[in-house]
């Protein structure tokens, strides 16, 4: 991966997000994709059930069983997970004992990896959906030993990014690549089995965001689209799936609508302030994307505004700004684990319990 430092003296922008500067490709959007990785981080998390195998991993379950009985999935289902997440490169299998035909399911470290994304998704939810009962997990950072609520900062400067003070452009990496045929038709799977298992901020923020068109419907919306026939034709969706996913986003509160012509009748989709909190999360995803399937070469560049420097997103500690980790994170569960965590292989190797 190029390193912010590695790549600030080229010229910076003089654009802002709405203006494309390379994206003549787009006039061919229809069955092809924007290389992204958000998009590409997306098409693991998006499937509700890889996800929340992921999760348990964190959490400390390695075997089989202990994944099966904390989510309840039909045996078919959760090796067909695993088996992919492992061919992803998620997980590796380490046999229990020499001679053992029975594996355990191990993060890899670009599994690991996943944790600062999913604590800048926690982070979402606790702001936005965790309601009264407040969030389930209070966390400690342990490089500095108080209680932390990691932000999405700049490797520059270390400030808070938001999506005012960013922009962005093409990377080494930018153009389309064309859809595989399954990618399309494939069902979306249904946002509300994110809730499966233990209370999660994480799983809160998924299920609202949804499937894999509503992410890439967001990231559009980051990229500067507001207009129906935009959204439609950068990604190359059928007009009665992008009504229902907008529409979806709208009850949920990341859209609000407003009327920009009156004969006929149009509307501009917009991101509300809840909305635009997705972008710590969002460029997060992008950042581990970049790290660990864009072979070296990122499709997107972003440069902070604050600071006038080309910027690789980092979760980091709100309190001392030092990165945080599966390793130096610890946490103190605010409901019962007993309910949901039914095998001793837990606590045994999760990173950081207090
Ligand atoms: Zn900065
Ligand atoms: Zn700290």
């Amino acid at each position: 991966m190029p390193s912010a430092t590695a790549l600030k003296h080229r010229p910076r922008p003089t654009s802002v997000p709405s203006k494309r500067k390379t994206h003549a490709l787009a006039t061919t959007a229809h069955g092809r994709e924007r290389n992204c990785s958000v998009a590409r981080t997306v098409g693991i998390l998006s499937d509700a059930w890889a996800f929340l195998v992921i999760r348990e991993a964190f959490f400390g379950a390695r075997r089989f069983e202990t994944f099966r009985s904390a989510l309840g999935l039909p045996r078919a289902t959760l090796t067909a997970r695993l088996n992919n997440l492992t061919q992803q490169g998620i997980f590796r299998q380490v046999h229990y004992a020499e001679g053992s035909s029975r594996v355990e399911y191990r993060l890899t470290k670009a599994g690991l990896d996943l944790y600062p994304p999913f604590m800048a998704l926690m982070q979402f939810g606790d702001r936005w959906l965790t309601g009264k009962k407040g969030p389930p997990l209070q966390l400690i950072h342990a490089d500095c030993g108080k209680e932390c609520k990691p932000i999405v900062g700049c490797s520059a400067c270390l400030k808070q990014v938001n999506p005012v003070d960013s922009s962005y452009r093409d990377g080494p990496g930018a153009g389309r690549t064309p859809v595989r045929g399954t990618k399309r038709s494939r069902r979306a799977s249904d946002p509300s089995q994110f809730m499966r298992g233990r209370p999660s901020s994480v799983s809160l923020s998924l299920s609202v965001m949804g499937d894999k068109w509503s992410f890439l419907v967001i990231r559009e919306a980051f990229l500067g689209v507001r207009r129906f026939d935009r959204f439609a034709a950068e990604l190359g969706i059928a007009p009665n799936i992008l009504t229902d996913r907008l529409n979806r986003l709208i009850d949920r509160g990341i859209f609000k609508k407003k009327k920009y012509q009156d004969l006929p009748e149009r509307y501009e989709y917009r991101l509300t302030e809840m909305g635009k909190d997705l972008y710590g999360s969002l460029v997060a995803m992008m950042a581990w994307g970049d790290r660990w399937l864009s072979h070296g070469e990122p499709p997107l560049q972003l440069t902070h505004k604050a600071c006038g420097k080309d910027f690789t997103p980092k979760v980091i500690c709100d309190k001392c700004r030092r990165p945080v980790t599966a390793h130096n994170m610890k946490y103190r569960l605010k409901y019962d684990p007993h309910a949901y965590e039914a095998d001793s292989d837990y606590g045994r190797v999760a990173p950081g319990r207090i």
